[in-house]
């Protein structure tokens, strides 16, 4: 499976003119790209290098950065119109979609440049690079990143990665192929049931509280109001740092509970099934205040980490139909709205179970993983004679 590793670039400060001054003339050159695409009706990538290619390479960036400017604006328009046939600019007349096909693709002086391995070498156990810039090659350009992201880079990185800028600061974005394990034959299912008050819960017992993120996020959201206020510069600033580093903490919180998951599935031979993902979004319907504590691409990365790690281990991996998951009783499968009482408790109309919410979804989502993971595997047996 593919994923990306990113890395921090630490270069001197002439090296850090020659990266800047870099991603700013591709960019530039980008822009004038993406014009000569819009002006010739968006042709394919073959004619697009022939109306732009000899002024690229006159303008001295090299036959390799030419190609991969007239791809990345290539690219760039396939994902628009992807997006306008998928119907995320709204509808044909409406005004996103006419102010995004009313003129061409514009590219920041930061955006992202892809570099293939004739641009970009890496040297893992210095910890450089040495990588092509419109000043010429540079070397040993010191990078930093974390152990398990070394680890990964050093064995699995595979193809681009791509130089961007934020905030001044420069990173190396790297694609690694990294392998799949092959899943063992489960004994059960383990349910995991995600939501607001609990970020996590499964059915064996184990629940990851939303409120330590809750809290801390409302914290940010409090000192934002008050940053929010001055319209200074440097208020901008911080404002920014502030929701990276709000991004980070999530991300870390998301990255121990995946953990804590599926090594538990592992450690006792059981399969994870997941509620699909695209229902997430639509179940969680929120009060307003509850909106700004945790949005969705919390639950969708939570989602993508539980995936990446338990293909990684091997854990057999199922979603299920979140439909009525925290209306049914798990005890005896009546189904009523009135089942859930409130946020927290479950008390079936039919049986009169009284159980936790949360834990009484796992619990359905769990059965569900089991009939999905037996239904796959007559499909995938073939029938004895
Ligand atoms: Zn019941």
């Amino acid at each position: 499976m593919k994923i990306v590793a990113q890395v921090k670039l630490m270069p001197e400060a002439d090296q850090t003119a020659a990266l800047r001054s870099t991603l700013r003339t591709v960019n530039d050159l980008a822009c004038w790209v993406s014009e000569v695409a819009f002006a010739h009706g968006v042709p394919r990538e073959y004619e697009l290098r022939k109306h732009t290619y000899a002024h690229l390479k006159e303008q001295g960036i090299g036959a390799q950065a030419a190609q991969h400017v007239i791809k990345k604006v290539r690219d760039a328009y396939a994902t628009l119109h992807a997006n306008i046939r998928a119907g995320n600019l709204g509808k044909p007349k409406s005004k996103r979609r006419i102010k995004a096909e009313s003129k061409p693709i514009t590219f920041r002086p930061e955006a992202a440049q892809p570099y293939d391995d004739r641009c970009l070498s890496w040297n893992h156990d210095q910890q450089t690079v040495s990588i092509w810039t419109t000043a010429g090659r540079i070397k040993n350009v010191r990078f930093v990143c974390s152990a398990d992201a070394l680890k990964v880079l050093q064995q699995y990185r595979k193809g681009e990665s791509d130089l961007i800028e934020r905030d001044g600061v420069f990173y190396l974005i790297a694609t690694c192929e990294v392998p799949e394990a092959e899943p063992y034959e489960p004994d059960g299912f383990i349910g995991v049931d995600l939501g607001i008050a609990n970020i996590a819960t499964t059915s064996t017992g184990y629940q990851a509280a939303g409120r330590s993120l809750t809290r801390y996020r409302k914290r940010q959201l409090a000192l934002r109001a008050k940053l929010q206020k001055k319209r200074t510069k440097s208020a901008k600033r911080r404002l920014k740092e502030r929701s990276r580093r709000e991004q980070r903490h999530v991300k870390n919180t998301n990255h121990i509970i995946a953990k804590t998951i599926v090594t538990e599935a592992e450690r006792t031979a059981r399969g994870l099934a997941l509620e699909e993902l695209k229902g997430i979004r639509q179940r969680v319907r929120l009060r307003k205040p509850q909106r700004v504590t945790l949005h969705s691409w919390t639950f969708a990365q939570l989602g993508d980490f539980i995936v990446y790690k338990a293909k990684r281990a091997g854990v057999p991996l199922v979603f299920v139909d979140p439909a009525y998951t925290s209306q049914t009783c798990a005890e005896c499968g009546h189904v009523d709205k009135r089942n859930r009482v409130d946020q927290g408790l479950f008390i079936c109309r039919g049986c009169g179970v009284v159980a936790h919410a949360d834990r009484n979804a796992s619990h359905n989502i769990a059965t569900r993983g089991e009939t999905v993971w037996n239904a796959g595997r007559e499909s995938r047996v073939p029938a004895t004679p």
